[in-house]
């Protein structure tokens, strides 16, 4: 059967062999290009259910990848001021990620060109998805020390079978790069515009570049077979401590700013200082007309708990940087009220228990911001939160008015504050705890 793709390199169009890890010109990232895309439904579910899109092996390696739900998040859309808010929980995948879509396809092709095993040139939840397709393949996965940076997800890679030390002769290198990688994250979008049709926005938490450059390249593949009319806008979301594709973005540069160390991120799964698809990543945003975002550790902390209370959610904390992105998105006029909004929830928060931990440990500590916006409510009795953060102001305390807002919400949550809609908005007073805290702080 002659095969409907080549991999080849965009920019000198140097067409080469499968497995081959750069363009030998250029030394580029590699492309799979089809020579008649067209989506036909095929059998199988997941990610092989768009083998007609996809680089299809003769007999396809999976766990039951992909096909997870599109969760209407009407709760978490009242709190930042969204009307058609949609979570697409990645979580459900075979390993807790998005990235099991991609090392289905990378194993499967590994087998197809008849080697004997994998060698990891990634870190993380890459790694983890591979040894785990791998092991469902009876194939060996290894990985060079130094790529493994979080011990939790080293800890998954080791169960399924992977093993530290240098590749085996005859291997499949996978780098974050890996064109076939892509071919697999890009499912997501197809299911996305399977479902919903268009959409307006999609919020992207982004390390190496390659999920959210696979969602634009799939997106762009269903608007040119006709599937979805037009393109949504991607929204590049990272943490602030490492953040070189959103600071590039903000700058108008075509290549992500070497800034950030790696490790200094809670969100260790997207912090990556180099990105191997940053440039393709910044392309995606400016042909998207799309946008960048970069939020603080402590905002995706609040956001694990929030995520979690009001949708049954529990994400890792790259995906809670995505919601945290959106009442700040929407406050800087981005997103409209009304916009269709497709948030990616990456991967599971169970991966990561400290994360998890920590988030708890943080909704119940009372720092100074927190009793001071308590003593404001004493004050003032009944406000919105609008007159809490002009408050706070006056008295020389410069927050953000998301970050009001969601110290309002976690003290709501912690029983200190109470909130009703009065008229058209909704005002904040203090509970008897909320009382009683603020006169303990004092006594
Ligand atoms: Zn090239």
């Amino acid at each position: 059967m002659s095969r409907n793709f080549e991999l080849r390199c965009p920019n000198c169009r140097v067409v080469v062999r499968l497995g081959t890890p750069a363009c030998p010109k250029c030394g580029g990232n590699l492309e799979v290009f089809y020579r008649n895309l067209e989506f036909t439904e095929c059998e199988g579910r997941g990610v092989w259910r768009f083998s007609s899109v996809l680089p299809t092996p003769s007999s396809p390696v999976s766990l039951g990848e992909g096909s997870t739900p599109l969760i209407a998040a009407k709760r978490l859309g009242d709190r930042v001021g969204l009307e058609n808010l949609y979570l697409k929980d990645e979580s459900r995948n075979p390993t807790g990620s998005f990235t099991d879509r991609g090392a289905a396809v990378v194993v499967s092709w590994t087998l197809e060109l008849g080697l004997n095993s994998v060698s990891c040139r990634t870190s993380g939840d890459v790694a983890a998805s591979l040894a785990a397709y791998c092991a469902r393949a009876g194939i060996a996965c290894c990985a060079s020390p130094g790529y493994m940076m979080d011990r939790y997800r080293l800890y998954q890679f080791m169960l399924y079978g992977g093993r530290l030390g240098s590749p085996k002769k005859g291997a499949y290198v996978v780098r974050h790069s890996d064109p076939l990688l892509v071919e697999g994250y890009k499912t997501i979008s197809y299911e996305v515009a399977l479902s919903l049709g268009e959409v307006d926005a999609v919020i992207v938490p982004t390390g190496s570049g390659a999920l959210l450059y696979a969602l634009w390249k799939g997106f762009r593949e269903a608007a040119a077979t006709g599937m979805i009319a037009r393109e949504p806008r991607m929204i590049a979301v990272q943490e602030s401590t490492c953040a070189p594709v959103v600071r590039a973005f903000e700058r108008s540069l075509g290549e992500p700013l070497r800034i950030g160390d790696a490790g200094s991120c809670l969100a260790v799964e997207i912090c990556d200082p180099s990105p191997a698809r940053g440039r393709e990543a910044l392309m995606a945003l400016r042909e998207s007309g799309g946008s960048a975002v970069a939020v603080e550790p402590s905002d995706v902390l609040a956001w694990i708990g929030l995520l979690a209370e009001l949708e049954g959610v529990i994400a890792e904390p790259a995906a809670a940087a995505g919601i945290a992105s959106l009442p700040v998105l929407v406050e800087k006029g981005v997103l409209e009220r009304s916009s269709r909004v497709v948030a990616i929830v990456t991967g599971a928060g169970l991966k990561d228990p400290r994360s998890l931990l920590a988030s708890l440990r943080r909704s119940r500590r009372i720092g100074p911001t927190k009793l001071m916006i308590l003593r404001v409510l004493r004050e003032r009795g009944s406000i919105h939160a609008y007159a809490v953060w002009r408050e706070l102001r006056r008295r020389g305390l410069n927050l953000t008015k998301p970050a009001v807002y969601q110290n309002l919400w976690i003290m709501e949550r912690g029983g200190l504050v109470k909130s009703k809609i009065r008229g058209r908005r909704r005002v904040y007073e203090l509970t008897e705890e909320g009382w009683r805290v603020c006169e303990t702080a004092e006594s």
